[in-house]
């Protein structure tokens, strides 16, 4: 129990770290976009998983708070904290994309995208962590496995967070984030 419970707080820590960086970089794009792309189908599988509601909790949410029409979203974007689908950042329109300067640029802007995807996969079984619908199913998870991810998605968002100020990639940043790209992108 121990062991989960510090694992939801740093998946959140984290978690939080991410959705910062990309209001960063994107601050105002979705904001006023009329094409918004979140839908409440996608805000309500939050509250279906039961690690991401695990997140809600947290934050003192559940179903209730969840909008009908426009799920978690409002006027200034959405506003759960941490406990997103992991799709909600692994996509980008073409919009975000072309606003990034070069590939290096929106090569490390997928992979920052791609790193709440990366820590759940095959978490039980070939279950994502947030597929898991039964909370009693959490406590069967390979714990020591999913922090291993973790790390290595802390290690992957170290280096596009020092990217994002020094503008380049070095062979062994390659590496870090190629242990996310190797699996996923
Ligand atoms: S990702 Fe693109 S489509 Fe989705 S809200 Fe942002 S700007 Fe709009
Ligand atoms: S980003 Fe938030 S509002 Fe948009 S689909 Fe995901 S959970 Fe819903």
């Amino acid at each position: 129990m121990k062991t989960q419970q510090t694992f939801l707080t740093r998946y959140s820590e984290l978690e939080y770290s991410v959705s910062t960086l990309m209001s960063q970089l994107f601050s105002g794009i979705c904001g006023s976009c009329t094409a918004c792309c979140c839908r409440a189908d996608i805000c309500e599988e939050a509250t279906e998983s039961a690690f991401l509601s695990l997140l809600l909790e947290k934050q003192g949410l559940g179903r209730e708070q969840m909008d009908d029409r426009y799920g978690w979203l409002d006027l200034h974007g959405c506003t759960l904290e941490y406990g997103r689908p992991p799709v909600c950042y692994a996509y980008y329109c073409d919009q975000l994309l072309a606003r990034l300067p070069d590939e290096e640029a929106q090569f490390s802007a997928k992979v920052l995208g791609k790193l709440i995807q990366h820590i759940g996969e095959n978490a039980l079984g070939g279950w994502h962590l947030v597929e898991i619908m039964d909370r009693s199913d959490l406590a069967k998870l390979n714990y020591p496995e999913l922090f291993q991810r973790l790390e290595e998605a802390q290690a992957a968002y170290s280096v596009i967070e020092h990217f994002m100020q020094a503008g380049r990639l070095t062979k062994a940043d390659y590496n870090v984030l190629n242990v996310i790209t190797d699996e996923e992108l």
